[in-house]
């Protein structure tokens, strides 16, 4: 704390994962004390961040921050997203970064841990305006990157038209056609079934942990928050498994259909027309819209955090519980908050974390990078089959590293161990670096 000040958001992520990595340091205390391991852990190999000049449709100029932060490269060149969102700032992209270590060991692809973006906001922005941006933002940012260093892929605010931007950018300066980001369009690399990916996966992780406790997805009623590219998918793969979903929201009010989410509507509000889901009730006028945050108290089986960090917190936690919630998978980084995750623990109820249950978009990031490496497309049925053994494996390999450690049944400490062996293994072998 006292060397990063400032950093809560990295500070939370840290100690979440330390206080859950105690078995594991207490047994091997005097050898990662001697070879400062978890001090290594905690540091960024790099972290770069650079001013991003653009101007807007009137002539007048912006100056926004830009960030990547190279944080573990023990197995694999670093793999994580760019959030594009007022709100961020160096701590809130440490966080991240730290967390997409652990995540990327845990889909057992060969990735390191890395994440970037900048405090520009595209709302509201012209596609103009937009591409002004994302072109002075990979100018210093392409001289850090690369398909065998850094590959970047989409997060909040940067989606497949932001993506696209950059990677013309990329290509313009360096010369290179080469798969130096995730989340391409499908003209120019990109890999079939990544934008559905992440909520995919989170519903195959889910299914899973269901059946693992000898429970069934289908027919349960979940709440879903969120309306954008994670949410979207977790509601359609909700559904196609069997369960009901009935909630989403963004970052202004929320919707409950009680006959279950319109996905092809939420699309079109959200993808298409980009505007709010104000708009969801033209659609579907028998469902309810209110204003500000509420999705978690409506009574559900399974509930699925899929928007942003913190946004689930301890009241919420105390309505979902006592409602008769059985399990919570987190879709977007970090949404329960400490205090809210050791009261589902506590209570029982199936806790899936985001580095465990949101895995499937950078794993199926990876599998483009495959596809680009070999230069060859696989089809949507093969990634699928893929991120869905992926998201079984993961499951499997939380629930029995707890195991391991007496600590059944938490997949918080269970995914933060197996994330943590293979990169504590790979940085061992490779010496003090
Ligand atoms: P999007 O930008 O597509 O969607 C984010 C959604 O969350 C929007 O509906 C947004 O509403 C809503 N939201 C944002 N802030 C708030 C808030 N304070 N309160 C309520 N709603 C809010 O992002 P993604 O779906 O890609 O990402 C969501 C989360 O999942 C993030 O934490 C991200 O890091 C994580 N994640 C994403 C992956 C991916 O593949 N996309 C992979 C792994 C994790 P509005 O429309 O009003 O902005």
């Amino acid at each position: 704390v006292a060397k990063n000040p400032s950093e809560p958001e990295f500070h939370q992520a840290v100690k979440e994962v330390m206080e859950s990595l105690r078995v594991v340091v207490d047994a091997n205390e005097e050898k990662f004390r001697k070879d400062a391991l978890l001090e290594r852990l905690v540091e960024p190999e790099r972290q770069i961040k650079f001013r991003v000049p653009w101007v807007d449709d009137k002539g007048q100029v912006h100056v926004n921050t830009g960030y990547r932060v190279q944080f573990n490269s023990a197995i694999g060149p670093y793999k994580g997203g760019l959030r594009l969102h007022p709100s961020v700032n160096l701590g809130i992209i440490k966080f991240l970064g730290f967390e997409q270590i652990f995540k990327n060991s845990l889909t057992g692809l060969p990735i390191g841990g890395g994440k970037g973006g900048s405090d520009f906001d595209p709302k509201g922005r012209s596609d103009r305006e937009v591409m002004a941006f994302c072109q002075s933002f990979m100018t210093e940012l392409c001289k850090h990157i690369g398909a065998d260093t850094d590959v970047p892929a989409g997060d909040i605010g940067t989606g497949g038209r932001e993506i696209g931007y950059m990677f013309g950018q990329y290509k313009r300066i360096r010369g290179v056609y080469e798969g130096v980001l995730t989340g391409k369009g499908l003209s120019y690399g990109g890999s079939l079934a990544r934008t559905e990916a992440t909520g995919y996966g989170l519903l195959y992780l889910t299914e899973e942990l269901l059946k693992i406790n000898g429970m069934d997805i289908a027919g349960k009623t979940v709440a879903v928050s969120g309306s954008g590219n994670v949410a979207i998918y977790a509601i359609q793969k909700a559904h196609q498994l069997g369960a009901k979903c009935v909630t989403a929201s963004d970052s202004t009010g929320w919707v409950y259909d009680p006959e279950g989410i319109d996905v092809e509507a939420l699309k079109e509000i959200k993808e298409v027309k980009r505007a709010r889901l104000t708009e969801y009730k033209n659609y579907r006028p028998n469902s309810e819209y209110h204003e500000g945050k509420g999705v978690w108290n409506i009574k559900v089986d399974i509930a699925l955090p899929c928007a942003t960090q913190n946004e689930l917190d301890i009241e919420d936690a105390k309505t979902l519980v006592a409602n008769g919630c059985i399990a919570v998978g987190e879709g977007a980084n970090m949404p329960t908050t400490l205090e809210a995750t050791e009261y589902f623990l506590a209570n029982k109820v199936l806790f899936a974390p985001g580095k465990a249950a949101n895995a499937g978009g950078v794993a199926t990031s990876a599998l483009e990078m495959s596809q680009n490496s070999e230069r060859l497309s696989w089809t949507f049925e093969e990634v699928d089959a893929k991120l869905k053994q992926i998201m079984v494996n993961i499951t499997h390999n939380m629930a029995d590293a707890a195991k391991r450690y007496n600590a059944e049944g938490n997949y918080v400490i269970g995914a933060n161990i197996a994330g943590f062996e293979k990169v504590v293994e790979a940085m061992t072998a490779q010496g003090i670096c």
